[in-house]
């Protein structure tokens, strides 16, 4: 029986729904059967019918905080009756300088220089650029060749799918973009069912060696990973593979960039996954979590190192990086990020986060046993689920995705892989709820 909200909208008011095209969505499925979400609250949604839907995915792994924090509405409603908007080219206003300040005091030591977008893909684009332009200020513009991996996942803009390692972004767009050459993914068979760090498989960092045996060290900028693997399933990184990819980026000059869209901001008990797996990158693009979902935002931190070359190779009173947003550090998103930032800090978010985890992680390798169950993985409060394939793939994972809706859960399913992240402030009976809605879908389906 799912509790109901009488504030919430009731169907009646439902719009018109022509006109918006959705993203990331099966547009005429939707038409057919909506989920609507119409009102948000700590550590839950609210549908159309008043009926409450428990946050399994953290939003879209943007609201740690849990929903509706007052003091981030209030910071933002200030802000815009203050300064509602500058122009991000040439002028300055307070709030962006306080936050990369704050920003700077999270991020691994001597990775103090931010640089603000809108989402994790302009994150992502904004890395790439860093790492070409810091190249040419080196006089070794030749390094153009970006190094991903299979399973990646880095947004949608141009430099993004070419770095993807997902099959439908290759398939419908084709190599446009930048040059890059993938590395095996990280999903070993021996591996399957293994929480935390798996055990096998620091031998694939590897691959990157073989690509510059290939393609030459002096062609290539960067190493792109996000250290857990997030939208396709959460595959964790092997015990010393990321240590392995830092040794390797370091011998040969490549800029080791992390993307940390997904694990930035406390999603694994600790301010960064590079802080949380002890291996500190080069460049770290974040965004997400960054204003707890409530406003748009993404910044890229850069080592000093990184900065002052680009900056010092470029004549006084020149643009030094030819780049930026029309809305980079928005003051109303800036507020946001602030006050979201106190809220982390004074709650210990993250240390709350590293000590739910064990309870959720034990409660998600409890689902192993099901019939439908092939896989689980996690790390933190992050976790994966695979669950077996009917004839087409991803279908099963539409369909478990739509049902759990329907039972008041709400996840996000890639392919046929259950992605579970929940809020940090959740209560460990909320996970117990969180797991026993999951397993009663998967009952179901099966
Ligand atoms: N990079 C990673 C690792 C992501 O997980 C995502 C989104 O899930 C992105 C980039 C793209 O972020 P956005 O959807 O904000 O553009």
């Amino acid at each position: 029986m799912l509790a109901m909200d009488t504030q919430a909208t009731i169907s009646g008011d439902r719009p018109d729904f022509s006109n918006h095209w959705m993203p990331f969505t099966a547009n005429r499925d939707f038409h057919r059967e909506p989920k609507m979400l119409c009102r948000a609250q700590g550590c839950h949604y609210y549908g159309e019918r008043g009926q409450q839907i428990l946050d399994g995915c953290s939003g879209l792994f943007t609201t740690p905080a849990g929903h509706a924090r007052a003091e981030i509405a209030d910071a933002v409603r200030d802000q815009l009756l203050t300064l509602d908007y500058a122009p991000s080219f040439t002028r300055g206003h307070p709030q962006s300088f306080r936050l990369a300040s704050s920003i700077a005091d999270l991020t691994p030591e001597g990775m103090d220089r931010i640089f603000f977008g809108n989402s994790g893909s302009e994150a992502v684009e904004t890395a790439l650029k860093v790492a070409l332009a810091y190249h040419r200020a080196r006089g070794e513009g030749g390094r153009d060749l970006f190094v991903s991996r299979e399973r990646a996942y880095h947004g949608v803009n141009f430099g993004g799918i070419a770095l993807s390692g997902m099959v439908p972004n290759r398939r419908a767009f084709g190599p446009a973009g930048p040059r890059v050459v993938h590395m095996r993914h990280t999903w070993l068979e021996q591996n399957r069912g293994t929480m935390g760090q798996p055990v096998h498989g620091s031998e694939l960092a590897d691959d990157l060696e073989r690509l510059v045996a290939l393609h030459g060290a002096e062609n290539i900028a960067a190493c792109v990973v996000e250290p857990i693997a997030g939208s396709t399933g959460v595959l964790v990184p092997p015990q010393g593979y990321l240590e392995r990819l830092r040794e390797l980026c370091t011998r040969y000059g490549i800029l080791l960039i992390f993307d940390e869209v997904i694990t930035g901001f406390g999603r694994l008990g600790h301010n960064y996954a590079a802080q949380a797996f002890g291996v500190t990158p080069d460049i770290i693009t974040m965004a997400k979590a960054i204003t707890n979902g409530a406003q748009p935002m993404a910044a890229v931190a850069v080592s000093r190192e990184i900065h002052d070359t680009i900056v010092d190779a470029a004549p006084e009173g020149q643009v030094e990086f030819f780049h930026g947003y029309t809305f980079s550090a928005h003051p109303a998103s800036c507020a946001a990020a602030l006050a979201t930032l106190n809220i982390y800090r004074n709650e210990s978010l993250f240390d709350r986060a590293r000590q739910m985890s064990a309870h959720f992680l034990e409660r998600i390798a409890s689902l192993q046993d099901l019939e439908l169950v092939t896989d689980v993985r996690g790390y933190g409060l992050l976790a994966g689920v695979d669950l077996a394939p009917l004839e087409r793939p991803g279908l099963r994972g539409h369909i478990a995705q739509k049902r759990m809706f329907d039972a008041g859960l709400h996840l996000k399913t890639t392919g046929d892989a259950a992605i579970i992240a929940p809020a940090f402030i959740m209560e460990t009976e909320q996970i117990d709820t969180l797991i026993d809605t999951l397993r009663g879908v998967l009952v179901e389906l099966a």
